[in-house]
């Protein structure tokens, strides 16, 4: 197992302070590392910035060669690098190896095809005597920082736009999930020039605080809290860098009395509970109208009490654990909270499972009200609420009554119903009849608190690149 950092061209172990790294299945530590002191931020920021000045210059075709190139390495490792991540997050080894592995393969290779095909706006003479065009360049050393929930997809989604678009990235995952990406990082060194991509470890207050104020990082995108997003704008403030942010959601799913109420079953089953709800589109927030609520609750009651977990046999699973015993005991303090409440009933779960590793059971808090503390803040954790609401409420404006902004689902049989409920809801993704599903040719991003900034598509390749118009004086 690789436990270097890669800085340039070479590899070396931090010198500073040393962090657990986590098997949460058992609470056991897997090994110790040790962050990276300031003097090899210094460095890896160096070596990005170095390597701009020949990668920025390098055509699509051959970025795109590169990118392609990373794919087939992270295929040919498929069951290693799923191994890992599943050791290092307590996720079932089969979804990370069936889900995860196949998209973020797909994410290098639909950036080494959408590298060269990027839009632009027509030359022309708009002005008398002079041609105008417009160009469309890379930014320079990106900061790249990562969440644990989705560590190699996370990367994926941050590097592959980052340097098909020409740019170089220092990148430094969680302290919590570092492994698939120290196991990249040695197959990025064989792939690609020296210092275009660069990985550091340590925490987000030491590393990931020294990353965002760094003077040589022009643009720093991460994906993680809000509170920790709002510090990287601080940090930008101070030197006007770029910014690309992907903060919490807190995803509304209305569901009509006419819907299809065993795809709504399913639908939440699978997709408020996927990755034991550390997803940020988990569909962890229900409106169920009032002719549909009693069976729904009922359904969704039995359907998540099936829901497989922490088996010895890790084929039988279908969710992990927690990520770590606080993450744990935030969900489990939500979950009390809201128990206290009068009007709610837990009708599954509600607790945490066994003595071993950070389990908490798949949980259904019903009869929540909107003004609850349950249906408003990210639990991040197998916690889904249901909220009733009768023709007169306006269920639309309910679910936009939230700070988040990311994903929401619509669900009936009334194609004009939800094609309003579409427009109207504030969110940057809305599903109708289906929730959660991603496919890299389309944008994923939020708007109010869950940030902005588009990953994945097209648009990721906007944002990691700058508009510059060139104009010829030609009399
Ligand atoms: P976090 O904000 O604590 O950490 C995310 C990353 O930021 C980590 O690498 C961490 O070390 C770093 N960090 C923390 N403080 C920092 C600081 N002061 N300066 C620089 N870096 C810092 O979040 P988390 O607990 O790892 O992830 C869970 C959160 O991420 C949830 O709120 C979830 O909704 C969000 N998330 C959002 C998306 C999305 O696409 N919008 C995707 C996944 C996760």
């Amino acid at each position: 197992m690789n436990t270097a950092m890669l800085i340039g061209s070479s590899f070396e172990r931090g010198t500073e302070t040393e962090e657990n790294v986590l098997n949460p299945r058992t609470g056991a530590t897997i090994l110790h590392l040790p962050e990276a002191s300031q003097d090899q931020i210094d460095r890896a920021c160096a070596a990005a910035a170095k390597a701009f000045v020949t990668w920025s210059r390098t055509t699509p075709a051959e970025r795109s060669a590169y990118l392609l190139k990373i794919a087939d390495a992270i295929e040919a490792e498929a069951d290693a690098f799923a191994a890992l991540e599943a050791q290092n997050c307590g996720k079932p080894v089969n979804a990370v190896r069936n889900d995860e592995i196949p998209a973020i393969i797909d994410c290098y290779r639909f950036f080494a095809g959408a590298v060269r095909t990027m839009p632009g706006h027509a030359a022309g003479e708009y002005l008398p005597g002079f041609t105008s065009m417009i160009r469309r360049d890379p930014v320079g050393v990106v900061g790249s920082i990562a969440p644990w929930n989705y560590p190699l997809m996370m990367m994926a989604w941050k590097l592959a736009p980052a340097i098909g678009g020409g740019n170089t990235v220092v990148f430094k995952p969680s302290e919590q999930t570092p492994l698939t990406a120290l196991k990249l990082a040695r197959l990025l060194a064989d792939i690609l020039p020296e210092g275009v991509v660069n990985v550091v470890l340590g925490r987000g207050e030491t590393v990931g605080n020294a990353l965002i104020n760094h003077p040589l990082v022009n643009m720093i995108s991460i994906t993680g809290d809000v509170a920790t997003g709002k510090k990287v704008l601080q940090a930008a403030a101070k030197s006007v860098k770029r910014t690309h942010l992907e903060l919490g959601g807190k995803a509304p799913v209305i569901v009509h009395d006419d819907a299809d109420l065993d795809a709504v079953v399913n639908g939440i089953r699978a997709f408020g509970y996927y990755n034991a709800g550390q997803d940020c589109t988990a569909a962890c927030r229900i409106y169920a109208g009032s002719g549909i609520y009693d069976r729904l609750v009922a359904d969704l009651t039995s359907a998540v009490s099936t829901i497989r977990y922490a088996n010895d046999d890790d084929a039988d699973n279908e969710i992990g654990p927690l990520i770590s015993a606080r993450q744990r005991d935030r969900v489990a303090s939500f979950v009390q909270r809201a128990s206290e409440l009068k009007h709610i009933d837990i009708t599954t779960g509600g607790a945490t499972h066994g003595d071993e590793g950070f389990y908490y059971k798949p949980t259904v808090v019903a009869g929540a009200l909107q003004s609850d503390e349950i249906v408003r803040r990210e639990v991040f954790g197998p916690v889904v609420s249901v909220t009733r609401f009768t023709g007169d409420d306006d269920v639309v404006a309910w679910a936009n009554d939230s700070d988040y902004g990311l994903a929401s689902s619509v669900w009936t049989k009334d194609v004009g119903k939800a094609m309003q409920a579409a427009a109207r809801l504030h969110y940057g993704c809305t599903w109708i009849n289906t929730h959660f599903m991603l496919c890299n040719e389309m944008p994923h991003g939020g708007l109010k608190s869950s940030g902005y900034g588009k990953d994945m598509s097209l648009y990721a390749l906007e944002d990691y690149t700058a508009i510059r118009h060139v104009m010829i004086a030609h009399g």
